[in-house]
């Protein structure tokens, strides 16, 4: 992160002991970077507040997000940096991010690798996209990605909607309660694409809270 010029770490629910000496002998002259890490408890928390979350991934899964590799995501890290705070996420050495982390990003970078094995390094997949950034900020070209004309809601907002529309749709009967995540994952897919603004998210929540009236509405006719 240092030789490339970036400098917020945050860690998630690290396994060992933070900081450590092991780590800080690891980190040698980029020591300072961990010493002002952020330890949060789970990813939720590192990315609250931001208004674009890259996750990297080796994998490409089945329910994909939009994917991009990283000298273009690069150049959309620089079109929207100006405007609000950018996350990019690694996984895990061994197991990489969670299905569940995964969803909570709005597009996944993918470093192109042999078709026969795609796996780096963790080290060395954060080099290579922090490497694909310094690049394009280094670059005097206009960028050719135009930053987004509206202001995307953080994480938890999104979050708090969506839990919010996973109990109604279970109330008024439109979920299966024995397997919501299905749908559910293709609805949070569709509203991660739009990325929606204060103003569309409150209508969001509008139609939840008039569903929810409605329904009760009706059950108390039928009662
Ligand atoms: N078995 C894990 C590999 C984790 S590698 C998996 O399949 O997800 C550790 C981390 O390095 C990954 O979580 C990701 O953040 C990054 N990484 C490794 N290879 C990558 C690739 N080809 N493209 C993007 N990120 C990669």
């Amino acid at each position: 992160m240092k030789v490339m010029g970036l400098s917020r770490l945050f860690l998630v629910a690290p396994e060992a002991p933070f900081p450590s000496s092991r780590a800080t002998a690891m980190a040698t002259s980029g020591d300072d970077i961990l010493q002002k890490a952020t330890v949060v408890d789970d990813m939720l928390a590192a990315i609250s507040g931001c208004g674009l979350v890259l996750g990297t991934t080796a994998r490409l899964r089945s329910l994909p997000l939009p994917v991009t590799d990283p000298r273009k995501a690069a150049e959309r890290v620089l079109a929207e940096a100006p405007q609000h705070e950018v996350a990019i996420v690694f996984g895990r050495e061994n197991s990489g991010l969670t299905n569940e982390e995964t969803r909570l990003c709005h597009y996944l970078v993918n470093i192109p690798t042999s078709e026969e094995y795609h796996s780096l390094n963790l080290a060395q997949a954060v080099q290579v996209v922090t490497y694909e950034l310094h690049m394009a900020a280094l670059s005097e070209l206009p960028g050719e990605v135009a930053p987004p004309d509206w202001v995307p809601e953080p994480p938890e907002r999104l979050e708090f909607y969506f839990q919010r529309l996973q109990r109604t749709l279970l109330e008024i009967g439109f979920l299966n309660p024995d397997q919501p995540k299905r749908l559910m994952q293709r609805l949070r897919r569709l509203y991660q694409r739009a990325r929606p603004d204060e103003n569309e998210l409150n209508i969001l929540n509008g139609i939840l809270s008039a569903t929810l009236e409605r329904a009760g509405e009706r059950e108390d006719d039928g009662a």
